[in-house]
This record gives C-alpha cells, structure tokens and sequence, in this order.
C-alpha cells in the first residue's frame, strides 16, 4: 500500500524500549533505527535528529525524549515535516497521551509515519487505523482486553481485508462470513489491473525492450494521463507497486512484524515476472555514495518551497553532475516536464538569499518596523481574551473527556467500531482539533513578551550580523535562518522569504551589547 509522501523530506526519528521489552518482542533501540534508516534511505528522506527514550515504559506519562521531541517539531525549533517510529507502539501505549502528540503535530503541520504498519498521519483513512492501533496499544498494555487486536488479527487470518487504502488493481468487496457478519475482501478491480501491469511490464521491457526506472515510469504515466485514483505518480507511489507483494497474491498484514499476517488474495502478476522485477530495481538502484555527498551541505533545504505546486525544493544533481541544483519535489518524483517552475544553482539561489537576508531582513529599519508593529498589537490585547481562553479550555477538555469515554466503551466491548461511530469519533476529534487551534493562538498573543530597544541596538545587531555572515559556516548560518526564517520562496527570477515578526525582534531583544552575536541558545545546531 503506497503511502502518500510528497513534499516529505525531512524527519525526525523517535526509538522507545522499556526494560524487558527488548528481547521479548525485538524491539532494540538499534533495531528501531536501522528499520527506521532503511525506509528513509529508500525513499530520499533525511532524519534530521533521533530522540530516544530508554528503559521507559509506554505506559507511562512520562518520556522527555518523546516530549522534547512534539516540542522541537512544534515550535520549528527542529525544522522537520515530521515524526517516524517504528510502530505505532514506540509512540506510547496511553491513547490519551499518544492522541494528544500526534494532533498537536498535525496542528502544525506535521505528519506521523509508523513504518510497519504503512501508516501515515496526512491520509484520512490511515489517521483512522492509528487511532484505533493506538487505542489497541493501550488496551494491550492494561491487559484489560485485546480485544481491538484480535479482532484485526482474526479478521487477517481469516482472509479478510483490515482496512485503510489498497494498492491499485485492487478494491474491496462486502462478502458474509459463515456467522453471516459483513466482512471485506480484496478482489481485483478489472478496471486498474491493466494500469498494475502496466507499471510492471514498464520496469521490466520498457519502451524497447530495456527496463524503466522508477521516475521514467511515473514520469510517462502521468504525460498520457493514467493517474492514480486520480493523483499523479511519482517514484515513491511506483517503488511501492513495483515492491508490494500484494501483486503475486500475498496482502501483508503487521507487514515485517513477527506476528505478520499473509493475506491470500488473487494475484495481477505472476511470481517469476516479480522476481525479475526486483532484480531490475535492485541494479538501478542509487549509489549510496552519491546521494550522502548530497546531502551534507544543504543550507536552505526544508525552507525553500516551490511557488508553483507548492512542494520542498531539494538537491539533486544536473545533467554532466558539474553543479548543484535545486529542485522541486514534484520534478525530482514525477520528471521534468511536471512542474513549470525553475530549476536553480545551488551556489547562485544560495548568496542570493544571503543577500536578501543582509539587505532586507536584518536592515535596522525593518527590525524598528517590526517592533513597533508588534508593540501595537501587544497593547491591544483585552481583558476579553482571558475570559475567551478559560472557554475554550473548558471545552477542549469535555471533549476530551467524551473521546476517552468512547475509547474506553470500545475496549470493554460495549460498543463497536462501524462507520457510525467513525464518524461520530471524527466529528468530535475535529471539533477538538478546531478548539485546541484557537486556544493555542490566543494563548501566544498573550504571552507575547519583548524586551524594549531602541535604534542604536538594532543598528548595532545589524552590523553584527553582517560580521556573522562573513565568518560562520553554512551550518552556523542555517541555524540562525531556523531561528527567523519560516519559509522561502522560489518563482521564476524572484525569491520570497516569509519569517516570523515575533522571532525576529526577539532576536535582537536578546543580543547583548559586548558579546559577539553567537548561535541563540533556543537554536538546536543538528548535523
Ligand atoms: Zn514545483
């Protein structure tokens, strides 16, 4: 089941391990990370940091790791699309904990992958199976009841479809089990079995007999508009067909677990073409090599976005491999001719930023703009919001309250898991999301505190920023970009760089007279 990762570059990956869960279940903290390295290594994502949390029970409210690490994400303090685990289980075994993290992400933003289970937190369906895995999670660790489990598993067992998306060639049908209970079955959708084949022959014969890469293959599907469900493919979505064994009759349930599942489904593709087809994938792959050197020395990626499709720009090599280029997600996945916008030097893109930065940014008059602006808006904070936030908090928590009563109703059996009840759950968890929003924005302007200056300490940051500039390395600068740049730009001839007002004059507030303007303290320097 391909996961939808477009615009997905950079992670930050979390490994947990309680005493005495890492022989029984083969959850070591190395075996974590190696997964976990592996998954990224294979779809071009870097992990920007790893947090790990030691001999912590899931069960507990407690994880520093796991707290500092919603944190970092949240406040862009680590600049990241989001978190990876290897199981839905490392994030914590207490739904109310686990729930709470994975929509503050969401609020920002941010997506949480679980790699053994395919799961990704942007997917509405695939949201729904982690709730529900999370809520197993925590019914497994009370031993109250596996019941949401064992009933995936019995399902599984018994030849029938989970839930969440399927591959395409595939739908689902309603069939009656022998107690007449309404289950689904995966049968093949006559209709997209030939864009399955398709996708396999092209990697095996190609055009004239040679087999075609991934990105050749997404490239020439998407030209003569064979979509995916509508979607365009891009070399991640063809990987995973060209890899899902789905294909030769094998639906992996708890896929790469030690209690995976093998579906039996009817096959698209025979085994010995799936054999060949691996091969071919294998021999094209990337030199590791290459894409490393990449990605050591990459100033604006995670800030720079397309101003066409929207997308990250990242690094990629030109045609004779001379320069460095930035490019857009989209033409990297789905070819050149999928996004109309420039392709630009990396050594060019990056002084002129830099330009931009000194001139514009870090220019004493736009800090002074800055300030009195933020000022204004800081005394027009009312007596009002005080009252709106007590509301808004009272609200939040009944909701929550009502949610925990349902998850608690599912895990003793009392009522079951339909489409009724998903989308009443769905309702309340948005509404939640819609309250926490507005809390947290009120909640900021409230706290908004900034130290008073004057011109002649603006003046003074700004000629030590220029100094800054001169000395510091790519990493030391990008720090500092992490610190006020939220995001930049890219349209034909022209740059855009949004930052945060707030961010910027805090900066200044907090450089003292004397010192040499360093790194600020707030700012992780990752590797
Ligand atoms: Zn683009």
């Amino acid at each position: 089941m391909a996961m939808n990762l477009d615009g997905i570059t950079r992670l930050v990956g979390y490994r947990r391990v309680s005493t005495g869960e890492q022989v029984s279940e083969g959850f070591s903290l190395e075996g974590q990370m190696s997964d976990i390295l592996t998954w990224a290594e294979r779809n071009n994502i870097e992990i920007v940091k790893w947090y790990s949390d030691e001999g912590v029970s899931g069960k507990s409210f407690k994880r520093p790791q796991f707290d500092l690490m919603v944190s970092d994400l949240c406040t862009d303090n680590v600049l990241a699309d989001g978190a990876v685990f290897y199981t839905t289980s490392r994030m914590g075994r207490r739904i109310s904990v686990t729930a709470t993290a994975k929509d503050e992400l969401k609020r920002h933003g941010k997506v949480v992958i679980s790699i053994s289970e395919n799961l990704i937190s942007n997917d509405p369906s695939s949201d729904f199976v982690f709730n529900m895995l999370g809520c197993a999670n925590e019914l497994q660790s009370m031993q109250i009841s596996d019941d949401v489990k064992n009933r995936l598993t019995d399902t599984a067992s018994n030849g029938y479809y989970t839930g969440g998306s399927f591959p395409i060639g595939y739908m689902t049908i309603e069939v009656k089990d022998q107690n007449n209970k309404t289950r689904k079955k995966l049968v093949v959708n006559e209709d997209e079995r030939s864009i399955a084949e398709k996708i396999f022959d092209l990697s095996l014969h190609g055009k004239y007999g040679q087999g075609l890469g991934v990105l050749a293959i997404a490239s020439k599907l998407n030209k003569e508009g064979t979509l995916n469900r509508g979607t365009k493919w891009n070399r991640n979505k063809i990987d995973y067909t060209l890899n899902d064994t789905t294909y030769i009759g094998e639906n992996r349930f708890r896929k790469g677990r030690p209690d995976e599942i093998i579906i039996k489904v009817p096959p698209i593709i025979s085994r010995k073409m799936f054999e060949e087809v691996q091969k071919g994938l294998k021999s094209r792959q990337p030199k590791n090599t290459e894409s490393k050197g990449i990605r050591s020395c990459t100033l604006l990626t995670g800030f720079l976005k397309c101003s066409v499709c929207g997308l990250n720009l990242t690094l990629d090599y030109g045609k004779n491999a001379q320069y460095l280029y930035y490019k857009c997600t989209t033409k990297r996945n789905c070819g050149p001719q999928s996004c109309s916008c420039p392709t630009i030097r990396k050594d060019k893109l990056e002084e002129a930023v830099k330009r931009v930065l000194l001139e514009k940014v870090f220019n004493f008059e736009h800090i002074l703009q800055n300030y009195s602006e933020l000022r204004e808006i800081t005394k027009n904070l009312s007596k009002s919001d005080q009252g709106k936030i007590l509301r808004q908090s009272k609200k939040c928590n009944s909701i929550k309250g009502r949610l925990s009563n349902l998850y608690n109703q599912i895990g003793d059996g009392i009522i079951v898991i339909d489409s009724t009840l998903k989308e009443h759950i769905e309702a309340l968890r948005s509404e939640l999301l819609t309250t926490e929003n507005e809390l947290s924005h009120m909640q900021n302007r409230l706290n908004l505190k900034i130290f008073k200056f004057g011109k002649t300490k603006a003046q003074y940051f700004c000629r030590q920023i220029v100094e800054f500039f001169k000395k510091a390395n790519d990493e030391i600068i990008k720090s500092l970009l992490l610190a006020v740049v939220k995001e930049i730009k890219v349209f034909d001839g022209e740059v855009q760089i949004k930052g945060s007002k707030y961010q910027l004059v805090d900066l200044v507030s907090k450089a003292k007279k004397g010192t040499p303007l360093e790194v600020p303290s707030f700012v992780t320097v990752w590797q």
